[in-house]
């Protein structure tokens, strides 16, 4: 008997999590087969690159190579770029050749959005991946470095500020942490704590869009008592060379725009002509299956998943992309058993915005929680994010270098 080969392109946080809780479901029974295919040949904790971007957190405390992951495991790893989607045939081109499927997961994840803005793709940093957090690291080394015995006030200034744009959940991890990278690098490099600048520029009239306003107004409070400069209703509009272009009509001279305004859909998805909505998002039914194409699945930041109160669609988190990754490997599992598939109902119990030195602020259910008890439980919530796909063994490896 032919067996049932279910392909999950992208293995971040719900890919690889389908691919896990699906293998489980499945364990007993026999002609099935599960291939995951990524670009990387290691998980990458997303949440946690800021910290690898200030120094705080090393490459290996923040990934983890899929063979560990997937030793013993019934799923195959193929270390593969996926590149076009023939949905009409079943088969995804990859950088190592054609491959065919019954079931597909998209779970490609996210890419930075521009919005179009001059100047920005080009030159602007952005914390993407592992490779955007090292670069964006050592280009700060390097300013301070080639600061140090710079006589010319205005290049120095130049090198000296670094700009967040965007406050976003993204934006607000990153300044917190920069701030006090900056100001050890300063030490170090001998360079008055003064002189260095952090400037967050935000379109929108707060920073967090969206969450909470108490908690909005703690971690803008936080972010002024470590010395960063909030620019509020500032949107960015382009970046040329070293100048930013605000649409306030100012202008910021730095060699760093780290630029943190949003995510679309991997663009891979659209391109491939599935039915896209908002941001590129592939649009699904209740089941989280595509609209347009039968056993083809789409989870985490690749599925436009509606909030069934609002109908709005809902914000494409971690903790929300392994909701979808549970659904669709239970809705796989229901195919291929003859059973009836779950509808997609999520239950976000809370949220944690990290704000640096063991600080944060967050909700869960329906209490408000800051300071280091919030700073614990999203720690936490990343402990058992790593319990959940490797175990006490993976979990107490990376214990301590999490624990930061
Ligand atoms: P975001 O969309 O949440 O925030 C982007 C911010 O950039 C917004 O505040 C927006 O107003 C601003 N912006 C957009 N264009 C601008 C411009 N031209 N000039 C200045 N500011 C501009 O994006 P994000 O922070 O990258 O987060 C992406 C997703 O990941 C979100 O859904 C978020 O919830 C999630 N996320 C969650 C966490 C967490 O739960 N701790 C952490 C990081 C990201």
């Amino acid at each position: 008997m032919k067996k049932t080969q279910v392909v999950i392109l992208g293995a971040g946080y719900s890919g690889l999590y389908t691919a896990l809780k699906l293998e489980r479901l499945l364990k007993r029974r026999q002609h099935w087969k599960i291939l995951l295919i990524d670009q990387s040949d290691y998980h990458q904790l997303k949440t946690e690159l800021y910290g690898v971007a200030v120094k705080k957190k090393t490459f290996e405390a923040v990934t983890v190579p899929f063979r560990n992951l997937l030793s013993h495991k019934r799923i195959s790893f193929m270390h593969a770029k996926a590149t076009h989607i023939e949905f009409a045939q079943k088969i995804v081109m990859t950088t190592q050749g054609k491959v065919g499927y019954d079931k597909l997961v998209i779970a490609l994840g996210s890419e930075t959005e521009f919005f179009g803005i001059p100047g920005l793709k080009e030159h602007a940093f952005t914390l993407a991946s592992m490779d955007d957090a090292q670069r964006i690291r050592s280009h700060i080394q390097k300013m301070f470095a080639q600061s140090a015995d710079e006589a010319d006030e205005k290049v120095r200034r130049t090198r000296l500020t670094f700009v967040v744009g965007g406050g976003g959940f993204t934006g607000v991890e990153l300044a917190t942490e920069l701030a006090d990278y900056i100001a050890k690098l300063a030490k170090e490099a001998d360079i008055s704590n003064e002189e260095p600048r952090l400037i967050v520029v935000e379109a929108g009239g707060s920073i967090l869009p969206g969450f909470d306003v108490k908690l909005v107004n703690q971690a803008s409070h936080v972010l002024k008592s470590i010395g960063t400069k909030l620019m509020l209703k500032t949107p960015v509009v382009a970046l040329d060379g070293n100048t930013i272009q605000l649409k306030t009509g100012e202008e910021i001279q730095t060699a760093t725009l780290i630029w943190t305004g949003g995510v679309r859909a991997n663009a891979l998805v659209a391109k491939s002509g599935l039915k896209c909505g908002p941001r590129g998002r592939v649009v699904v039914n209740p089941f989280l299956e595509s609209v347009d194409y039968t056993g083809v699945y789409a989870v985490g930041d690749n599925s436009l998943a509606l909030d069934s109160a609002t109908g709005r669609p809902l914000a494409p988190t971690a903790q929300l992309a392994l909701k979808q990754a549970e659904t669709v490997a239970f809705n796989i599992y229901a195919e291929l058993t003859g059973k009836r598939r779950k509808r997609f109902t999520p239950r976000i119990i809370g949220q944690f915005v990290s704000l640096g030195r063991h600080d944060a602020i967050g909700w869960v259910w329906k209490f408000r929680v800051s300071g280091f008890p919030a700073w614990l439980l999203k720690r936490l919530s990343v402990l058992r994010y790593l319990y959940s796909i490797g175990g006490l063994k993976l979990t107490v490896a990376k214990l301590l270098q999490l624990l930061i």
